[in-house]
């Protein structure tokens, strides 16, 4: 789980902005801890004074997953390749700190896509017109039937994550999230239908749909 942003755009560590009467974190924790979820061992990247506290919350909110920490890095490819390397399992979820909304369900989706794949990552469709935008232009307005907004979770066989991570820093490749390092090598990634509730906090206003939505118990949670 890479959770190692700044929250710059948020104005602080979104982990543990309150989502309904429980940090944003521990929404995720529940999320992956559900055995119906596919995943038995848990890597936090997060900053270094951190991961006492995420230790913590992750005994009570996780206990089935055993979680271990590690420093995050300067982007996010950095902070997920270090997490990699503790990672033991033939098959790797990578899946965003700051993303409450998962559900066990959409692991197992993800993780059995990729299973058959090698690797599969949560996509949903995109409703606005999509445009290529460069020094406040419109440069190319793009066909909205061909297009996904990628989300995690995200997964992968941890020998071709590890190769895809091994490729870009060697061809100092940066990308927003691992399905496009994979798809560099050239390397099919699986799409499977996520969720609109599995949105990224980035802003606060974020936070007040994720409330909403909760209160509303519009979004079933497992
Ligand atoms: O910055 P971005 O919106 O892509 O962040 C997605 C996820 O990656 C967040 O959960 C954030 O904490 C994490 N991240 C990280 N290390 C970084 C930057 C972002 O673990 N250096």
């Amino acid at each position: 789980m890479p959770a190692a942003g700044s929250g710059a755009r948020f104005g602080g560590p979104k982990l543990w902005a309150d989502l309904s009467g429980q940090p944003v974190l521990a929404w995720v924790l529940q999320a992956l801890g559900d055995p119906t979820s596919g995943v038995d061992e848990l890597v936090v990247v997060t900053d270094l004074r951190e991961h006492r506290r995420v230790m913590e919350l992750a005994s009570s909110a996780a206990p089935r997953l055993g979680c271990r920490c590690v420093e995050g890095g300067a982007r996010r490819q950095d902070s997920v390749f270090r997490g990699l390397g503790l990672c033991t399992r033939e098959m790797v979820l990578v899946h965003d700190g700051a993303r409450p909304g998962v559900t066990s369900e959409l692991c197992a989706k993800v993780l059995r896509a990729a299973r058959d794949v090698g690797a599969a990552t949560a996509c949903v469709p995109v409703a606005d017109s999509t445009a290529v935008v460069r020094s406040g232009r419109l440069e190319e307005v793009l066909p909205r039937a061909d297009l996904a907004a990628i989300q995690t979770p995200q997964a992968f066989r941890r020998d071709l994550l590890m190769r895809a991570h091994q490729a870009a820093t060697a061809a100092r490749l940066d990308a927003d999230d691992d399905a496009a390092l994979v798809l560099a090598l050239g390397e099919p990634v699986a799409t499977v239908l996520g969720d609109p509730c599995n949105l990224k906090v980035t802003r606060t206003e974020d936070i007040l749909a994720l409330r909403s939505w909760l209160g509303n118990g519009a979004w079933a949670r497992q």
